[in-house]
């Protein structure tokens, strides 16, 4: 069924981030396969955690994540060893993770043999192609990763990840390091492999407009926290939540018709460790309530139940919304 194509996550995720244990807060989602969920948010909002996690890169994980109605968590070492076959990760910066002394060939071969797939003779047809299908020559099997330019090195980390043939990948800041014209390719190229592979992607990036242009819908990070998920086009459109709303403020609108009114946010991003009581945001907000402080908010959903789009935020809440409408009836 179309269901099990489904990448699920839920739960709180467990993460281990640059030095410190971090938790992702109560986030649920599903990626189809074909699809890509786009993750943005500020540096350190946990981001990289909940896609390390998701891939059970770190541990523990109190969550669960499932792919192909499969669950890829509370399995044992062996059988997450299998299932790792089918989930990927692309990083920022392929050249921290191409070995130097390594050729192309043999970093491609490796995921292979490691998982002892195909004789030795088909492994090297399936990297030969492999290597044409991310738009590099045969040739460049035989060189080192300091012989290609950026942009090509990360089209061998692609094709590094597609080698298994994975069901999802994580791309964390995967065109972050290159020039906007190289990044524009290396979009498309993505594109196209995901269309012809059905790969479901991950896809984390600081910036909006790569996430626009990739994903088919979009979740924002904020201390650890979804605080906002939708179809991309919706988000883009009506973003709801205060904070995505000012981090949309903050990128300049090439129309200067449309009138953009900058949302310049108070005070530094808290502490992840520490995050504020009631609502995350709730210092930096400036549509902050009483309540904000004290309470927690629910996700709420903004859109349909066929198409849904989630809000944590209290301005949401059923009795908030009715109160709106009361105002909006009196005035
Ligand atoms: Fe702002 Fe309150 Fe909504 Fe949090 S819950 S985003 S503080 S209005
Ligand atoms: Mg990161």
């Amino acid at each position: 069924t179309r269901l099990s194509k489904h990448f699920h996550i839920g739960g709180n995720l467990l993460g281990r981030g640059k030095s410190t244990l971090r938790a992702v807060h109560d986030v649920s989602f599903e990626v189809a396969a074909g699809q890509t969920l786009g993750l943005v948010g500020e540096s350190g909002c946990g981001k990289s955690t909940l896609g390390r996690a998701v891939l059970r890169l770190h541990e523990p994980t109190s969550g669960t994540v499932e792919l192909d109605g499969r669950p890829v968590t509370g399995i044992d070492a062996k059988a997450l060893h299998a299932r790792r076959r089918e989930m990927q990760i692309i990083f920022q910066d392929p050249y921290a993770s191409l070995n130097p002394r390594r050729t192309i060939l043999d970093t491609l071969m490796e995921p292979l043999d490691l998982h002892n797939i195909g004789a030795p003779s088909e492994r090297r047809a399936r990297v030969e192609k492999l290597i044409e299908i991310v738009g590099l020559r045969k040739q460049a099997l035989s060189r080192y990763p300091h012989e290609f330019s950026g942009g090509q090195r990360q089209r061998i980390g692609i094709a590094r990840a597609l080698t298994l043939q994975p069901k999802f990948i994580v791309a964390d800041e995967a065109v972050s390091a290159l020039d906007v014209s190289v990044q524009a390719q290396v979009l498309n190229l993505i594109r196209e492999l995901q269309d012809e592979f059905g790969i479901a992607f991950l896809f984390i990036s600081h910036d909006l407009a790569v996430v626009q242009h990739i994903s088919h819908q979009v979740g924002v990070m904020y201390l650890g926290q979804m605080v906002e998920l939708a179809e991309a086009e919706t988000l883009f459109a009506q973003p709801r939540h205060p904070y995505t709303r000012a981090l949309m403020s903050a990128v300049p609108v090439p129309d200067p018709h449309t009138e953009s009114q900058r949302i310049v946010l108070s005070g530094d991003v808290p502490s992840p460790l520490s995050p504020p009581s009631g609502c995350p945001f709730h210092t930096r907000c400036p549509d902050a309530m009483p309540r904000c402080k004290e309470q927690e908010p629910d996700n709420h959903n903004c859109g349909t139940p066929e198409q849904a789009h989630w809000v944590r935020c209290h301005l949401y809440a059923p009795e908030q919304v009715g109160l709106h409408n009361t105002q909006d009836a009196r005035a």
